[in-house]
């Protein structure tokens, strides 16, 4: 009773550099309802885990990223420009020495158009 849905978009909900979050699963949370605004798909990206397997940082990327996991090395060209490689919207939360994690990297742009109008 009550509700109100405002559909699209607080900008309040776009994550920042800098952010900080008591805990991985709240970076994640917000990042994962972030994406449900702005209408893309977030799943798990690469992380670095530090000795004892807490993580050192935790990424999230776009459903769309498309890049291949496999193969011997990631070869980084020069020219990055061609289409095909997929979308590169992520962000990165790195630990703090006080046991929060903050907003370290992010890429907000995405190389496709949002799912809805697929
Ligand atoms: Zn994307």
């Amino acid at each position: 009773m009550g509700t109100v849905y405002s559909p699209c978009c607080d900008v309040h909900i776009t994550p920042k550099i800098g952010m900080v979050f008591s805990s991985w699963e709240e970076g994640e949370d917000y990042y994962k309802t972030y994406a449900l605004h702005a209408q893309f798909c977030a799943r798990r990206g690469p992380q670095k885990l530090g000795e004892g397997g807490s993580p050192i940082w935790k990424s999230f990327v776009c459903s769309k990223q498309g890049w291949r996991e496999m193969g011997p090395a990631r070869v980084y060209r020069r020219n990055m420009h061609h289409s095909r490689c997929g979308c590169k919207a992520m962000i990165r939360f790195t630990a703090q020495d006080d046991g929060t994690i903050r907003v370290s990297h992010l890429v907000e742009a995405h190389t496709h158009i949002p799912d809805e109008y697929i």
